[in-house]
């Protein structure tokens, strides 16, 4: 089964080739949609992730999944959260960091408690079948920039029970464990299901 994914993010799309079981093909809309972006002003991920799969669904003529996801810090009362990407726009994702480890100065450990969270959404525009799940995974701030593997905040998110950011720990690592495995399992795995969904319905 070949499922376009809608983002740009070619990080994104490396890590659900990898979590993604046997059977199936996700391509990066951005291999077939030119200059194509959705505007992410939802209010949470899951209306971004809807809005994102339903804009490039019905562009694409396919089905397809969305993910939206982002950082979620306890003591700045959840942000960045859905601004985790256009916070500080057109800032590296370094200075960005920096900032938040500005912010959380003098924050002891158990303190800077932080989730990453992600919702993914199915949407298949020729029979109108839509869902949504989400994944998240908790852990904490370090106290600086380390590693230099994944992308945006992983190098500062220790994920609980580990020493180690996502930036240090790796991408299989990271890939057993994290916000975007829990959520896509979940969707891949009522993927498989949905002949019997059709059938009950
Ligand atoms: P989105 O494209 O609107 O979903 O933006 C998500 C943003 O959240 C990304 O650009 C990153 O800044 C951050 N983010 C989401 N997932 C991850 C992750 O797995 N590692 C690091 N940062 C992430």
């Amino acid at each position: 089964m070949i499922i376009y994914l809608a983002t740009n993010n070619k990080h994104k799309l490396e890590e659900i080739n990898e979590i993604k079981p046997k059977g199936f093909q996700i391509k990066g809309m951005f291999e077939i949609l030119k200059n194509f972006e959705v505007n992410e002003d939802g209010k949470t991920f899951i209306e971004n992730s809807i809005k994102k799969a339903i804009e490039t669904g019905r562009v694409l003529r396919a089905p397809v999944i969305a993910d939206d996801s982002g950082l979620e810090i306890d003591i700045l009362n959840g942000f960045p959260g859905v601004y985790s990407a256009r916070f500080m726009e057109n800032k590296t994702y370094i200075e960005k960091m920096k900032y938040i480890l500005k912010k959380l100065e003098n924050v002891p450990y158990e303190k800077r408690s932080a989730r990453f969270v992600c919702s993914a959404t199915y949407y298949n525009p020729k029979n109108n079948t839509l869902f949504s799940v989400e994944g998240e995974i908790k852990g904490y701030i370090s106290y600086s920039i380390l590693g230099k593997q994944g992308f945006g905040y992983d190098p500062i998110f220790i994920p609980e029970g580990e020493t180690l950011t996502f930036g240090q720990l790796g991408q299989d690592a990271k890939n057993k464990i994290s916000h975007r495995k829990h959520a896509f399992n979940k969707l891949f795995s009522l993927l498989l299901n949905i002949p019997k969904l059709e059938i009950i319905s």
